[in-house]
């Protein structure tokens, strides 16, 4: 791989472009640039166009404009001992517009001067008669200068690079230009000709040039689409190969339906199951029955019953003689997973239970000898369970508990162990399709899409913290029938400067002068483990009617008497965030309430973060504004390593493009999965280069 490397001067340090060197390699590395190759695909952020640029005479008030025409007068106002002011008049001909600036660098006055040609663009005001910009955003055109370069005079159409410090618009210009003038020749190709013409996409060579120097707007909207295009299509590709590595492979565990533990337990069960949960059952035991491996995430909204799903899975395999593990993201949920699966197969004593948490405590060492020695059936932990010392007897099937708080690489270790075992990925986060396709495109799914009967949606109420005492009303009624109350708090402890209504401070006033004749509890994430689990147990028994509490509850907590979930400071929390934790009220047959407690004033996202909570109860639509709001990244949180970063693919704008992506890549890995025929060469290059490494990691 390394000697391919060597060959294409494209692969070769951005150091050694005329003109970088060390320094400056560092600081464009920061913007991502790190070969030759980058450079070329670092596109510009926004372009230039001057003929669509107003004429001064045109330009209207109040609104964004941009304009080019030439500086007539430069001129230095002082305001007082330490400020001045910057003015500078442009003319194109048609009339004068003034742009003034209060806050200045020196190098602005120095490079601008009479005759300059310059786009500025802000919004326009009137001062005294005259249009002005106030702080314009700027573009010196034409200097007459040597260190423009002289390419760049008079083009229609401009490129706007991302910046960082030290490197200016000129020098990015500059860069890019040596650097297609010099290795234009090394681009190769990455899409087989026949999707080129397919889709009437340039070659790369040509697409490369077109987003650089490209004089016509929506060549360059359209050539966009094949970058995007190529990176959804190589991402849809890598999964397709995994899918079919885990499916061809017949390294799994084919086990037997022996209808031993899971029928007593479908006999004990307090409920019936929905047919949802019958057909997932269904799904998953094909998979399970069958000699592949599985790979499965099952996606279903807070409430649906994944645990129960669950459960049936672990037992079909240790029936068959296997171990079989949950792995939770905290210890709160690995705890109530403990205790709730105990219940559920108390009428089976045969079985097993142990539970793994971190850190060190009083029977550890035997719960992991435990293990080892395949004493324990259900093995239920955290992060622990995939500690080094840890060795399982015997493992044939794993959970994975909100699976996106694990990155690739920990769900990889898990399910390494043993003889590839089968795997369930569960998620009470929706994942919208979109995301699910680049991200878990490899596995199977799954969709619990129908809460168990007598669930009555939850009502949700935006109210703002000046309202307090009709809120506190409405809540104390609530207590007054029996019920249990969640007050949810963004901060622990008071913090003058964002005063934010912090855990502590609420639960005082709440004990204090709210409810005094119910009983209150505090909960933050900075007591002992053992003091949080006491304060659940209570809560859960019933003992402690209103928990306030900081995000420590966030997920999978269940108290079905809970019926009231108020959020303070609501404007502050993220969409799934908010939407996990109303999921923890509406869980018995009474009607809940959430209350979501704002402070304004509100940004227009939290508006609609807020409208979004009031407006549906639907996990999946929730998720797609989430991931509209705040992109893949963040959606996930930073604990997720197995995001796809993409560069011009958008993936909730071109979804389209998505789509057609993935069904092309799925035929093309059916047909010839490694690129040998003659028609795939330009994808067999591509990918045994640049893909082949990431595939290793989603495949181990
Ligand atoms: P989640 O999908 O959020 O993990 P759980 O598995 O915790 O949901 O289930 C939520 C609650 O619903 C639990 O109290 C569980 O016992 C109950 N439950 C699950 N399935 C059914 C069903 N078919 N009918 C009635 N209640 C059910
Ligand atoms: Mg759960």
């Amino acid at each position: 791989m390394d000697a391919q490397k060597q060959h294409n001067p494209l692969q070769s340090d951005i150091k050694y472009l005329k003109g970088v060197g060390e320094f400056r390699s560092r600081l464009l590395g920061k913007l991502g640039i790190k070969t030759l190759g980058d450079l070329m695909e670092f596109f510009p952020r926004d372009y230039i166009v001057r003929n669509r640029s107003s004429r001064v005479a045109d330009l209207i008030p109040g609104k964004q404009n941009s304009f080019v025409g030439r500086v007539t007068s430069v001129e230095k106002r002082r305001l007082n001992a330490n400020r001045s002011q910057l003015n500078v008049t442009l003319t194109d001909g048609t009339d004068a517009l003034y742009c003034t600036w209060f806050h200045f660098g020196a190098w602005l006055q120095e490079q601008l001067h009479a005759g300059c040609l310059v786009w500025v663009s802000g919004s326009v005001t009137t001062y005294r008669g005259s249009f002005q910009i106030v702080h314009p955003e700027l573009e010196i055109l034409d200097k007459n200068s040597d260190d423009t370069p002289s390419f760049w005079h008079n083009r229609q159409v401009l490129p706007v690079y991302p910046l960082t410090e030290k490197i200016s618009m000129n020098l990015m210009r500059t860069l890019v230009y040596r650097a297609f003038s010099l290795y234009a020749e090394a681009v190769e190709e990455t899409l087989p000709s026949y999707l080129l013409e397919k889709f009437g996409f340039p070659s790369r060579y040509k697409g490369l040039q077109i987003m650089h120097f490209g004089q016509d707007i929506s060549l360059i909207e359209s050539t966009r689409k094949r970058f995007a295009f190529e990176e959804l299509f190589y991402n849809q590709l890598m999964l397709a190969r995994c899918m079919r590595h885990h499916h061809r492979g017949s390294e799994g565990i084919n086990f037997e339906l022996k209808r031993t533990y899971t029928t007593v337990l479908k006999q004990q069960l307090p409920f019936t199951l929905t047919s949802a949960q019958k057909k997932v059952i269904r799904e998953i035991v094909g998979d399970m029955t069958s000699p592949s491996q599985m790979n499965r995430l099952l996606q279903g909204d807070v409430g649906s019953g994944k645990t129960i799903v669950t459960v049936f899975a672990m037992l079909l395999a240790i029936e068959n003689g296997y171990q079989a593990v949950l792995m939770a993201p905290t210890e709160i949920l690995a705890d109530q997973h403990m205790r709730s699966i105990s219940a559920l197969l108390e009428g089976q004593p045969e079985i097993n239970i142990g539970l793994l948490k971190g850190g060190s405590y009083r029977g550890k060492r035997q719960m992991i000898k435990d293990i080892a020695a395949g004493d324990v059936n259900i093995i239920i932990g955290t992060h622990a369970l995939i500690q080094k010392d840890v060795i399982f007897h015997d493992l044939g099937f794993v959970a994975i508990d909100e699976q996106h708080r694990f990155g690739v690489e920990q769900r990889a270790l898990l399910t390494r162990s043993g003889r590839h075992p089968d795997v369930l990925y569960l998620s009470a986060t929706p994942i919208p399709r979109s995301l699910a396709l680049t991200v878990y495109g490899d596995l199977d799914m799954s969709i619990l899409d129908e809460l168990p009967p007598g669930r009555r949606p939850v009502e949700t109420i935006w109210r703002n913290s000046n309202k307090n005492n009709l809120t506190y009303g409405e809540v104390r009624r609530e207590l007054k029938r029996g019920r249990q109350v969640y007050i949810v708090c963004p901060l622990i402890e008071e913090s003058e400067k964002m005063d934010l209504v912090d855990a502590t401070s609420v639960y005082e006033h709440v004990s204090v002068q709210e409810f005094p004749e119910f009983s209150c509890a505090l909960l933050h994430g900075r007591m002992k483990q053992e003091e949080k689990d006491v304060i659940m147990r209570r809560f859960k028994e019933g003992e402690i009617s209103v928990l306030v509490s900081t995000t420590v509850i966030e997920v999978g907590i269940d108290v079905p008497n809970a019926s009231v979930m108020l959020i303070e400071h609501a404007e502050r929390f993220g969409l799934s965030q908010l939407h996990q934790l109303r999921g923890r009220v509406g869980r018995g047959s009474a009607q809940s309430f959430c209350y979501l407690i704002a402070h304004p004033p509100l940004s227009n996202e939290a508006r609609v973060r807020l409208h979004t909570m009031v407006s549906t109860n639907d996990g999946f639509v929730i998720a797609e504004k989430d991931l509209e709001l705040r992109g893949p990244g963040e959606f996930f949180g930073t604990e997720q390593s197995g995001i796809p970063g993409f560069k011009h693919a958008n993936i909730i704008r071109d979804q389209e493009l998505l789509r057609i992506a993935r069904s092309i890549a799925m035929d093309i890995v059916s047909q010839d999965a490694d690129f040998t025929e003659d028609r795939h060469a330009a994808i067999g290059k591509t990918y045994f280069t640049n893909f082949i490494k990431g595939e290793k990691l989603f495949m181990a």
